[in-house]
């Protein structure tokens, strides 16, 4: 127990002695994660203490409180990744579970208001029986729909649903010092329809290209577009997981894994397919990825990577194409078949010819249900090296560079060898790409280090070669070395940081500081 009996007292006061505990047992849980920031040790520091308001007046009143008796607090809305793990001790967690509502669905207005614990899987199927889809970040569907908790919210399906940061509309935000502001629409008329007015626009200082993680006051709820969906109101999946496949492949729907001879070629296509706007999604992938996609388990997962990497000529993707009728569909395929055959882009047989894994991976990767298979199954652990948002072939170009230091790890049998090949996905049909090297490492110190060394050695040529911000810049030490050399917008990020948060009260380790 070492918050102060007043401090704990007055916190139980707001959330009744149901909702609040500092039992030994709760904090461990809460501190308990495997993950790259972890793995000296299991736990990070405990909380002091876990919340689980209901609504925005209890959010509001526990900032108040933390400002009032100088301690700090920090929400998060699943707790999928570590961000919102605490650096240090002094730290009160709001456990936002109980702020599960879907506000409203606007079909004509093609918008979605939800609070932050309703997850994308619920909302996903709600807006699906509207004839409407929502972008998912790729972190699952198990994440937040709210846009401003995941931490980017690039995903599967960003190439014709774009991500986070352009698809958040009006926004209800308590501040760290606990007034309650209403962005776009939401301050002036009471509605969720717009992010940038009429009503105060504060869109570039509540999030930029990623979120503030935790570090900038609490969302409580928000709106964010919603898009034409041309399937089913449900989709036709049989089985349990792992073992769940849909029962047939809806009319006007295509699932392909295209490798092509390089990455310049593979560039060219992504252009091409974004120009003519016939792709639902495009998803750089790599044999490892789609092997861990479709298998069940661990064995056969080794078994699809050896034959998929025995099959595929180079760097690939996932193509989905969703189209809106039979004329529509036999145009889209052509148009894939022309480009494919321009840039010698080659089928990945065994995905297309196996109905199972066909359907199955066509489904996993709308409904974004396989992240963990993908990334932690095979080894347990995950890290990776991230570009940042920018012009596709950029980030293709950059992510490449990191592939002699993978290449090292694997030789020391520090990461799992599932090949070289990097994913690098498209934007918005392709006016924008992300690409990520995946590292699926056992655990052990000395991975730990390695794995930061990794990171450190992209930092570096991120800056000498002009590569712009990777998107895993969090932290004072990361922003004080991008800063200068990116028109020091590491100065304006923290001025910001100290006019909203004059008591440093919501915490901001994987944000930004206001140290001088
Ligand atoms: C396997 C895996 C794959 C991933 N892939 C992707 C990916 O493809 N794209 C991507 O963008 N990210 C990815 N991530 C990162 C992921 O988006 C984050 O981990 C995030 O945790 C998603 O869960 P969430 O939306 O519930 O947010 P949480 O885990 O609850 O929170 C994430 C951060 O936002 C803050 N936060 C959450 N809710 C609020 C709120 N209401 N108000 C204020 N702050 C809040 C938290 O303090 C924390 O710093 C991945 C993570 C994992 C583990």
């Amino acid at each position: 127990m070492t918050l102060k009996r007043d401090v704990y007292k007055a916190l139980e006061d707001v959330v009744g002695p149901e909702y609040i505990s500092e039992d030994p047992v709760i904090l461990d849980s809460y501190a308990w994660r495997s993950g790259m920031a972890t793995l000296h040790d299991r736990f990070v520091p405990r909380y002091e203490a876990v919340t689980l308001p209901q609504n925005t007046a209890e959010v509001q009143a526990i900032v108040k409180l933390c400002n009032k008796y100088k301690t700090q607090f920090v929400a998060s809305s699943t707790g999928w990744g570590c961000y919102c793990d605490p650096a240090g001790p002094g730290v009160v967690k709001m456990d936002l579970r109980r702020m599960n509502r879907i506000l409203e669905i606007n079909e004509k207005n093609m918008y979605a208001a939800c609070e932050p614990y309703v997850i994308f899987a619920e909302l996903q199927a709600e807006v699906m029986k509207r004839g409407l889809i929502c972008n998912i970040t790729g972190a699952g569907s198990n994440c937040s729909a709210m846009p401003l908790a995941a931490h980017q919210g690039i995903g599967h399906m960003s190439q014709s649903l774009s991500y986070g940061d352009r698809n958040l509309l009006a926004v209800e935000w308590v501040t760290p010092e606990g007034e309650i502001v209403r962005l776009g629409s939401l301050g002036s008329l009471g509605e969720w329809f717009g992010g940038d007015g009429p009503g105060p626009s504060l869109r570039g200082i509540i999030r930029g290209n990623t979120t503030p993680l935790g570090g900038l006051g609490v969302f409580t709820k928000a709106a964010q577009k919603l898009y034409h969906w041309p399937g089913p109101a449900v989709f036709p999946v049989e089985g349990v997981s792992p073992n769940y496949t849909p029962s047939h492949i809806p009319p006007g729907f295509m699932y392909r894994y295209i490798s092509w001879p390089s990455l310049e070629k593979l560039t060219e296509a992504v252009y091409k397919i974004g120009m003519s706007e016939i792709a639902f999604e495009v998803m750089g992938f790599n044999p490892g990825m789609i092997a861990s996609n479709i298998a069940t388990n661990n064995v056969e997962d080794k078994q699809l990577l050896d034959e998929f990497t025995r099959l595929v000529q180079g760097p690939g993707s996932v193509v989905i194409i969703a189209a809106n009728s039979q004329r529509d569909y036999e145009y889209e395929t052509r148009v894939l078949q022309q480009i494919l055959d321009e840039t010698g882009g080659k089928s990945l047989e065994p995905v297309e010819k196996n109905f199972k894994y066909n359907a199955g991976a066509l489904w996993r990767c709308i409904r974004i249900t396989a992240s963990i298979r993908e990334t932690c199954r095979s080894s347990g652990c995950f890290a990776g090296e991230v570009g940042g948002t920018d012009v596709f072939s950029l980030m293709a170009t950059y992510i490449n560079r990191s592939q002699p230091v993978k290449k090292e790890f694997i030789a020391k049998g520090l990461v799992r060898n599932d090949g070289l090949i990097p994913f690098v996905q498209s934007i918005e049909h392709g006016h924008q790409g992300h690409a990520e090297v995946l590292n699926r490492y056992f655990q052990s110190k000395e991975t730990a280090d390695g794995v930061m060394a990794f990171v450190g050695e992209a930092n570096k040529a991120a800056i000498q070669d002009h590569f712009g911000v990777p998107a895993h810049v969090w932290s004072d030490d990361a922003h004080d070395m991008f800063g200068p050399h990116t028109s020091n917008y590491h100065l304006w990020l923290r001025e910001i940081k100290k006019k909203f948060d004059p008591n440093a009260a919501s915490e901001s380790s994987h944000y930004i500081s206001a140290k001088e």
